[in-house]
């Protein structure tokens, strides 16, 4: 097992590692930038390197600095959290060519399902059922116009390359292909230097519905049910569940099996997340993602597992300490994404904290890296906190919901959390029927207005 590790990463989430290193009796390195010196992640670590400015890209994209402080503190491993390197082939090779562990999955790995193009060819030769559309990049608009006459509209164009959100436009007709095709190999170009895009079929009122895998690099995996994150604004997901509230167990075992399958045959190392749109009972792959999810405490919360613990484990080279038999569902669980922003518009709003209630109880959980007094820097994204109930039924986990958005105190800047307590009065939230489209629907009937 490790000595030390450093966490890449800022927030939330490196609290969450530093809270896992800890219980292991492993030593953990913080690093950050010049607005992080009075973070929450620097006071709690063991030791905190600073390197570099404001910037993100300065700082905790720059692989130089991050290596160098591994070098300084001697920390064995590196642990991305997400976002930032955490899907980062070229980081993982350079991790590994010093000689130190990327706490993670292999960089092959991560550059096939990096590129959406790969990955679903990857994914339909596992076996793995995925949206119908075209087969790989198409370089024109006119192959783009046939297709879409094969496949029949409405069609989502998607940049390879993408995503969080971006590089995806969506053809209703083929009088919006032009500009839908053009618009998204731009996005493609300008957000991730990549303008191949491909097409496929637009699913009209789908879940999302994402299986959660864990491999051990050796042909061994297994998978943690679904978490359903149809609960979106933009494309991003803003309250998840799990398990879903539409999936029965027959369901889950099939489509978790072929997921863990897939993730075996391929000796894959570590948290993975296969994401699907659902539909009329039918599962449509549309990408996996390579690293430990925002959300990914739901699962944990069901299954009683430390994703993060095992992460660490298999990384030093420990065999996983659960097998599928293990694992077993117990109650359900919520997750609300507390973001520093003002409604109706979800404008940023970082700012001074000038007071800080946290919620608790039993089932109640709040992975936050604010306190009492904190600046929020403007340099990075607008999560400051993740709640995470969790009961012996849905019913349960959204009274507790309820509880304890009327609990949490955060004054001083404005947050989302007025938005779950209006979606808690809704009918639809309260059963479980909505889709990908509900929130955005629900935002334009009753947030257009200023409030
Ligand atoms: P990103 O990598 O940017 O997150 P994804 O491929 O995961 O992109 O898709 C994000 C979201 O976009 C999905 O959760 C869904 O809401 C929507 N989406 C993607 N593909 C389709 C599709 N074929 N039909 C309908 N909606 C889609």
């Amino acid at each position: 097992m490790f000595n030390k590790i450093l966490i890449a990463n800022r927030g939330e989430i490196a609290l969450r590692v530093i809270r896992a290193c800890r219980e292991m009796g492993i030593k953990s390195v913080a690093v950050h930038s010049t607005a992080d010196s009075d973070a929450m992640h620097v006071r709690m670590a063991d030791e905190s390197v600073c390197i570099g400015p404001a910037a993100g890209t300065a700082s905790y994209l720059s692989m130089p600095a991050i290596i160098a402080a591994c070098e300084i503190t001697g920390a064995e491993a590196i642990h991305p959290g997400y976002g930032f390197l955490s899907e980062n082939a070229k980081f993982v090779q350079i991790v590994e060519d010093h000689s130190l562990v990327f706490i993670g999955p292999t960089a092959e790995h991560i550059r096939i399902m990096g590129d959406k193009i790969t990955a679903k060819d990857t994914m339909k030769d596992l076996g793995v059922p995925c949206v119908p559309g075209s087969d790989g990049g198409v370089p024109d608009v006119n192959t783009a116009k046939k297709i879409g006459a094969e496949i029949g509209y409405p069609v989502i164009i998607k940049a390879t390359a993408g995503g969080g959100g971006r590089g995806m436009k969506v053809a209703k007709t083929e009088g919006e292909m032009e500009q839908a095709f053009m618009t998204a190999r731009a996005e493609g170009k300008a957000a991730f230097g990549n303008d191949e895009v491909y097409i496929e079929k637009y699913l009209t009122t789908p879940r999302h519905i994402e299986i959660q895998v864990f491999g051990d690099g050796k042909g061994t995996a297994v998978h943690l049910g679904e978490r359903d994150c149809s609960l979106q604004r933009r494309h991003q997901k803003v309250f998840e569940e799990a398990p879903g509230p539409c999936i029965t167990p027959e369901e889950r075992e099939k489509i978790g099996k072929i997921c863990a399958d897939a993730v075996a045959k391929i000796n894959y190392i570590g948290a993975g997340t296969i994401e699907f749109l659902y539909e009329n009972g039918e599962f449509y792959f549309i990408e996996m993602n390579t690293r430990l999810q925002v959300e990914h405490p739901v699962t944990e919360s069901i299954f009683g597992v430390d994703l993060v613990r095992e992460q660490i484990r298999v990384a030093s080279g420990l065999d996983m300490s659960f097998g599928q038999k293990d694992l077993t569902i117990n109650g359900h669980a919520i997750e609300v994404r507390i973001n520093a922003e003002k409604l109706p518009n979800f404008a940023p709003c970082p700012g001074k904290i000038t007071a800080y209630h946290a919620p608790g109880g039993l089932g109640v959980r709040m992975d936050s890296a604010i306190y009492d007094g904190y600046s929020i820097p403007p340099y990075y994204d607008s999560l400051i906190g993740k709640l995470i109930v969790h009961g012996r039924d849905r019913k349960e986990a959204l009274a507790r919901l309820y509880g304890a958005l009327s609990e949490i105190i955060i004054d001083g800047i404005d947050t989302t959390i007025p938005l779950f307590d209006a979606l808690l009065r809704e009918e639809d939230i309260n059963n479980g029927s909505y889709n990908i489209h509900w929130l955005e629907q629900w935002l334009e009937k009753n947030l257009a207005e200023p409030n």
